[in-house]
């Protein structure tokens, strides 16, 4: 079966469709992943959170007793949803870590936990935030260096900084890898915890991007103390435990090509609007050929994205999918973004006020293309990935 093609998805898109169109917060669109720019955005963000849990088109991975579709859940139907939101330009649920979070306590938590949190989730009420990178660990993450020491009755004392934490200004909780063991080699002397971001010693500082807006933190860990239920599992696999709650966001993939279909659509349209040698840029042959290479580019990454899917549907996916696909989807995104501002001409530099084309999306677009080039792995590490598992390369 190919994924986007399947009739009997095609209904259940149809409805989708008309349920974001309908439900999707009132919020400017912007590019990438971002956070709520004040309180009333965090609100709207948790009400669609919540209105797509109830709706049951997010969360049906889970085991049923928690509110998932059980053995009923289909990973086209978490692709199909994802398709929607981003076609609307609608934000996606504040949902990124907290998906983690839900994988990590179902796979690995205790029920106590579950119930805890996994309602939390449902509801939208809760946010979440990703406290993996530092200053020092980023691509190498298990050279991370933020301790957790065992203080007795299971209680850890958690020192140390953690940067890039998305949404951190707004969490409640933060889901943190943090050494237990400094003798063991890297990857096996670290925890995972589930920490109260409220509790003394977490302090959070926005960073402000280029942006324009505080979409990631800062935060620092001075003497955290924390009870048993905070720890994740068992004491010294937190590495593990990492691995297998990332490996459960896949629908985020299929947004890739989405996403790209659409701007290059909205630059075509953009090459209507604006000269080029006195006619409109769309006439031009070299604009032309380039919006043609850009389209096949797309077409080329969504068949990538829907092969990989598929393969991951029968239980197979392919070593070097996930880094094919985020590169590509990554330096697509710079190329069509720059070429945006190439057509805009003189234009390219006025984000806002009447001279501004499109009310400064492209700049938007492009300022923020390079993060994705950089989250979640970064363009360098995606190749070294292709070289070493899919090309058989020496390190
Ligand atoms: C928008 C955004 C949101 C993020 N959100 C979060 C979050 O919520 N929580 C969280 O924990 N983290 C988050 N991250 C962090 C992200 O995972 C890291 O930025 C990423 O893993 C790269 O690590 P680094 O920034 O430390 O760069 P480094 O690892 O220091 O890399 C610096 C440069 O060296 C290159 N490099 C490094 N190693 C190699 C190598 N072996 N071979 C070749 N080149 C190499 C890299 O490609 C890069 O160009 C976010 C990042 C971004 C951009």
């Amino acid at each position: 079966m190919r994924y986007g093609t399947d009739a009997d998805l095609e209904g259940f898109r149809a409805e989708v469709r008309a349920f974001v169109e309908r439900c999707a917060p009132d919020i400017p669109p912007k590019a990438g992943v971002r956070s709520a720019e004040d309180e009333s955005e965090l609100a709207l963000l948790k009400e669609w959170t919540r209105a797509l849990f109830a709706a049951g088109y997010i969360g049906g991975s889970w085991p049923t007793e928690y509110g998932g579709r059980g053995s009923d859940h289909r990973l086209e139907r978490d692709v199909v949803v994802a398709e929607e939101i981003a076609r609307h330009r609608a934000p996606p649920p504040v949902q990124g870590a907290a998906n983690l979070v839900a994988a990590a306590l179902i796979e690995h938590g205790t029920d106590d936990q579950r119930r805890r949190h996994l309602a939390g989730i449902r509801s939208g009420e809760r946010i979440h935030c990703q406290l993996f990178s530092e200053p020092g660990a980023g691509s190498d993450l298990a050279s991370l260096r933020t301790r957790a020491v065992p203080v007795g009755d299971g209680r850890f004392r958690i020192s140390g900084q953690k940067v890039w934490t998305t949404n951190g200004q707004w969490a409640d909780y933060g889901y943190l890898l943090a050494r237990t063991d400094p003798e063991a080699p890297k990857h096996n002397g670290i925890s995972a915890f589930l920490i109260d971001m409220r509790l003394p010693g977490v302090e959070v500082r926005p960073l402000r991007e280029m942006t324009g807006t505080a979409d990631f933190n800062e935060v620092f860990l001075d003497d955290v103390e924390v009870g048993p239920e905070a720890l994740i599992g068992t004491v010294n696999h937190g590495w593990r435990i990492a691995n297998s709650s990332l490996a459960h966001e896949r629908s985020g993939v299929a947004t890739s090509a989405v996403r790209l279909r659409r701007n290059v659509a909205a630059l075509v349209d953009l090459a209507r609007r604006v000269p080029r040698h006195g006619r409109p840029a769309v006439e031009d042959a070299a604009v032309r050929d380039r919006l043609g290479a850009l389209t096949a580019s797309v077409d080329a990454l969504s068949a990538l994205v829907y092969a990989s899917l598929t393969r991951v549907s029968h239980g197979r996916p392919g070593p070097v999918d996930a880094p094919m696909t985020k590169l590509m989807f990554s330096e697509l995104g710079v190329e069509i973004a720059a070429f945006a501002l190439e057509l805009e001409g003189e234009s390219g530099i006025v984000v806002s006020g009447d001279r501004a084309l499109d009310n400064g999306r492209w700049q938007d677009e492009f300022l923020y293309a390079r993060a994705y080039t950089i989250a979640g792995g970064s363009s360098e590490i995606m190749r070294n990935l292709i070289a070493e598992r899919g090309l058989g390369l020496p390190r």
